[in-house]
């Protein structure tokens, strides 16, 4: 029941000056709340782009959702189909409204007008906005536009959620309020999460804690 098998993965930009990922290895559990620490620079954003195919790696092998993304020619359908990415910045569309902006992803899919509407709908009843469906993205606050993004993200039900600092850009109180719902979600759409963090008290709000040091594995260990 592994949904993520990173083996010896390697990534280097600038001509290999740069040794973002260095023999990474990381197995995730289909359902599994992870997050990943580590000092800037660590590896951990290249991380989260290779799991969401966002980018190719060098060497090593990476297989996610049974997908083999060394090999696979289907990346955008990879992508649309299994990943829903959560960002620090919601990359929100200031002229659609809640709603709309929560059924982007799904225009990719086969769903009729009514399907999106009633999912969107579902969904943004979950965080807490059925009384926002209707605003711009700009009347909201931080915490709320986070909300729409972390809706927006689950639409198209995917198999994972991955999450870079989604709470970076949020006072701490806020930023606790989301972490407790994508808590709550990840539970209710059974979905994995792999969240990336600086916040010790964010990391340790999953079951399970990856320290990352020099595109390398540090520590693997069960929150307390
Ligand atoms: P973290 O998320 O832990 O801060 P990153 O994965 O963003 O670390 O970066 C790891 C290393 O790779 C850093 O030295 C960073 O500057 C470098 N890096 C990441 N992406 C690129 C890129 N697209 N081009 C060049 N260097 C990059
Ligand atoms: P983090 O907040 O995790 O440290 P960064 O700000 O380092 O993330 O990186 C944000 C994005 O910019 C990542 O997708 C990464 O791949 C890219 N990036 C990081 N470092 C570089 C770099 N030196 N050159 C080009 N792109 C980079």
């Amino acid at each position: 029941n592994l949904i993520i098998k990173i083996n010896g993965l390697k990534k280097s930009y600038d001509n290999g000056k740069i040794k973002a990922l260095n023999g990474m290895d990381l197995e995730v559990k289909k359902g599994e709340f992870v997050s990943i620490m580590g000092p800037s620079g660590s590896g951990k954003s290249t991380l989260l782009n290779m799991i969401g195919a966002l980018d190719t790696a060098d060497e090593g092998s990476i297989e996610v959702a049974g997908i083999d993304l060394m090999k696979t020619k289907k990346l955008n359908k990879f992508r649309s189909k299994e990943i829903g990415f959560v960002f620090q910045m919601h990359n929100l569309i200031p002229n659609l409204s809640v709603i709309e902006n929560v059924q982007i992803p799904m225009f990719e899919t086969k769903a009729t007008s009514k399907e999106m509407h009633d999912r969107a709908f579902e969904l943004l009843k979950s965080v807490d906005l059925e009384d926002k469906v209707d605003q711009k993205p700009t009347k909201l606050s931080g915490g709320e536009r986070q909300r729409v993004a972390i809706a927006r993200a689950l639409v198209n039900r995917p198999s994972i959620i991955l999450a870079d600092e989604p709470t970076g850009a949020l006072d701490s109180k806020t930023g606790e309020v989301i972490l407790n719902l994508l808590k709550d979600l990840h539970l209710k759409e059974n979905v994995t999460l792999v969240m990336v963090t600086h916040e010790p008290y964010v990391g340790n709000m999953a079951q399970r804690l990856v320290t990352v040091l020099d595109g390398k594995v540090q520590s693997d260990n069960p929150t307390p």
